[in-house]
């Protein structure tokens, strides 16, 4: 899936902290509320820049956005982008950066997006709706922020989760009908939905639905935990390039999320191509 056979992999979804997040731990999660309920269990994977590097080497990924969480605490944030700059400054043709913000810090979040996308950002998210503490239809909260990523030219990465299935830690209320009214809202900005959307492209059948659709993307991120390999091929047929590939390393190894994309046989390199187009045209 790399080279001749069906240009770049670029994994949409990644995650990098600094080591002082991981020997920290519990300063951290005192500090801020995702931290506190992603990571508190010394279990929860973090990975550093150096460790996504040989990731990437060894399952053969050309590049990365590497995304923040959706943290609640600023200066959490801050230390988080910062280390997603320098690691991008350090690594600039393997790494896109993102940068954090909770939307519901006012003035606070745009500073903040204005700072890291002077020095480099090019998105923002991932946004996590739940534990910071707003909903995605909540549009007059979010205006200022898509204003401003549009104007910025950035992407905003938020996470999904499906309205039905199994429970899991992080599972929560943005779901289709949350997604589709974030985008009614905000048609201009370019925008990914992580988790495939919790399922939103399935109703791409539906004609305003279809329409709704036509400028967001939708990541893969954590596909071997929620659906089985059909779904690249069911989805590419629904959306085409807008379906982008992304692991949520260090939730799943890289190797394994295209060991799970690759197991869709018979369609590899097509498959591939579409979703290598997709991610060229959002992120380079
Ligand atoms: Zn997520």
């Amino acid at each position: 899936m790399s080279g001749n056979s069906g240009g770049p992999i670029i994994d949409s979804h990644t995650h990098i902290l600094p080591d002082s997040f991981r020997r920290d731990r519990d300063t951290y999660a005192r500090r801020d509320r995702t931290f506190s309920k992603l990571f508190a269990s010394p279990k929860a994977k973090i990975a550093t820049g150096d460790e996504l590097i040989e990731s990437m080497d060894g399952a053969g990924v050309d590049r990365c956005v590497t995304l923040g969480y959706g943290w609640t605490d600023l200066s959490v944030a801050g230390e988080s982008n910062d280390y997603l700059l320098e690691q991008a400054e350090e690594h600039p043709n393997r790494f896109i950066p993102f940068c954090s913000v909770n939307p519901t810090w006012g003035d606070d979040a745009l500073n903040e997006i204005r700072r890291c996308a002077g020095r480099g950002a090019r998105g923002v998210g991932e946004l996590h709706p739940d534990s910071q503490g707003y909903q995605l239809s909540n549009a007059e909260l979010l205006a200022p922020m898509m204003a401003l990523a549009r104007e910025l030219d950035l992407v905003v990465l938020t996470h999904s989760s499906e309205p039905v299935g199994h429970q899991y830690p992080g599972k929560g209320s943005a779901t289709p009908s949350e997604l589709e009214a974030f985008l009614v809202a905000f048609p201009e900005n370019k925008i990914v939905f992580a988790h495939f959307g919790g399922g939103l492209p399935f109703y791409a059948l539906m004609p305003e639905v279809k329409d709704a659709l036509k400028n967001c993307y939708f990541d893969t991120a954590a596909a071997p935990y929620l659906y089985d390999p059909e779904i690249y091929t069911k989805l590419i047929d629904l959306i085409g390039p807008r379906l982008i590939f992304g692991s949520d390393f260090p939730l799943i190894a890289q190797k394994r999320a295209l060991e799970h994309l690759r197991a869709e046989a018979g369609t590899g390199i097509e498959m591939a191509a579409s979703m290598s187009r997709g991610a060229t045209q959002l992120f380079t």
